[in-house]
């Protein structure tokens, strides 16, 4: 614990229990730090007065000056596949770990800041992030946490002062960020490749303690915790899917341990159903398209599976087994999310596939779909309206005999308002302008995204037609 409790209470878990995988270090120096945004809701949960962030010393403390007596930040230092190709020493090249906070549930939280100047793992890049990009990791964040979706939140965005050069010069930024922890897949890629294998235990002893403390019982605990990882995220990509998220960056990196969405960079959701759609502008082969999501996910746990091996003994096929155990794992939670979704008791995986397929055929958008569904004007939505009508009839013959709270029931789960493609870009476009307005009217929208309010139609539409195909720019 650290000896100042002006603000948080900091602590540091992860530097004392599992050694060599931070890095000491500092943030540069903001030179006219400006809150822009202050989650009021996460400072309430982290048990942290908003009145007192808002101060200088608390803004400071947003960006990583002036820390209270005792606290060190840190890098944390970690490996993996970007695209498929392995990256032995990636780490937070412009991010810092604050601090551990218990919140108000009890729960460890890190508190992370991403902008915060080069650190050694920076790689010739500049460390700093920009206004725009980390607004939208705030936006993404909440929209996924409204949906009931695990995910990182934002504390709050600062903008530093300083100018940032990127195709043009650009307002700096900080985003304070909360998560469960930010070991990634490629944390543990990291660990293994150092050959020592007392860092890779206590990493994963770590891993346990913070995210499966039963595991610790199993027979095998280390096998346990690769179970319970398969598990959170088969879990957590069949959510995606099922609200049309698309990740845009799936490497080894962006895969939590924890079971949350992290690193919001290039992605967006989908708004007329499509397996190949893809924001990034650097996905040229589609290998993170919204499609391919579960398969890119089940092949980073591949390479978790076999980093972890050294912690296994006996090469018994174990690993395998527990792989194999994906498909299934998932297709049984997008199914029970498709079921919700269309009002149905009981899951059925050939209806919810056929009405992908028609959906992408008919190009209708996905999230507008399932609210006119319980609205009952879906079929409007059709060109081929027999197509439809013959796959509502299938749907008819399995909705339960008493509908009266049908469309409640549907509505509970399937949103009206998302952060729309053209409606994020207009909002952070006019907050790098000093206007944050628009920002806030969307945050509004999709921090209720199942409540439907009058005056805000707008936030239900996808972009017209003939609009620009949505594409954000990584390495923001
Ligand atoms: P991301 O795409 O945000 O997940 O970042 C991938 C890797 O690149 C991480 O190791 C980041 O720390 C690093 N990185 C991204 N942008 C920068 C930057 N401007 N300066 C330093 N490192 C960066
Ligand atoms: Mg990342």
């Amino acid at each position: 614990m650290t000896t100042s409790r002006v603000l948080l209470d900091l602590d540091g878990t992860y530097a004392r229990e599992v050694p060599g995988l931070s890095v000491p270090w500092s943030a540069v120096t903001a030179p006219a730090p400006r809150l822009l945004v202050l989650n009021e809701q996460v400072a309430a949960e982290l048990g942290v007065d908003p009145a007192a962030l808002r101060e200088p010393a608390g803004v400071s403390l947003l960006v990583g000056n002036d820390l209270p007596e005792g606290v060190t930040t840190t890098a944390l230092a970690y490996a993996g596949h970007q695209w498929g190709v392995y990256k032995p020493s990636l780490g937070d090249g412009r991010a810092l770990l604050l601090g551990e906070v218990v919140d108000s549930r009890g729960r460890r939280r890190d508190l992370h800041l991403k902008g915060t100047g080069p650190t050694p793992f920076a790689r010739g890049y500049d460390g700093m992030a920009t206004v725009g990009p980390m607004l939208r990791e705030y936006l993404m964040g909440e929209a996924m946490h409204a949906l009931g979706i695990p995910t990182t939140r934002a504390l709050a965005v600062v903008t530093t002062g300083a100018q940032v050069q990127r195709d043009r010069a650009l307002p700096g930024a900080v985003l304070c960020r909360v998560a469960a922890s930010h070991l990634r897949v490629g944390t543990v890629q990291y660990a293994a490749a150092s050959g020592d294998p007392t860092v890779l235990r206590a990493l994963a002893d770590h891993a346990i303690a913070r995210h499966f403390p039963d595991a610790a019982d199993a027979d095998r605990p280390y096998l346990e915790l690769f179970r319970r990882v398969v598990d959170a995220q088969a879990a957590l990509v069949a959510r995606w899917m099922l609200v049309g998220f698309v990740h845009g960056v799936m490497s080894t990196d962006n895969t939590t341990i924890s079971g949350e969405t992290i690193d919001y960079g290039p992605c967006a959701f989908m708004d007329t159903v499509d397996p190949a759609t893809v924001f990034s502008s650097l996905d040229t082969t589609g290998r993170y398209a919204y499609g391919k999501q579960p398969s890119i996910l089940q092949w980073n746990l591949a390479r978790l599976g076999e980093s972890l091996l050294p912690l296994l003994g006996s090469v018994d096929g174990a690993v395998e087994d527990v792989l194999a155990s994906f498909p299934e794992a998932y297709e049984e939670y997008w199914a029970a999310g498709m079921a919700a979704k269309l009002g149905l008791r009981a899951p059925d995986p050939q209806l919810a596939t056929d009405l992908m397929a028609l959906l992408h055929a008919q190009q209708v958008d996905f999230t507008t779909f399932f609210r006119a569904l319980s609205a009952g004007t879906a079929r409007d939505l059709f060109l081929d309206r027999e197509a439809f009508d013959a796959w509502a009839a299938r749907r008819e013959a399995l909705l339960p005999a008493d509908r009266a709270d049908l469309a409640a029931r549907m509505d509970r789960v399937n949103p009206v308002y998302i952060p729309r493609n053209h409606l994020t870009d207009a909002a952070l476009g006019a907050a790098e302008q000093g206007d944050l307005a628009p920002f806030h009217q969307l945050l509004d929208a999709i921090s209720s995204p199942f409540d439907h309010r009058p005056g805000l139609e707008a936030f239900t539409r996808p972009a017209s037609t003939g609009a620009l195909p949505h594409i954000t720019y990584c390495g923001t």
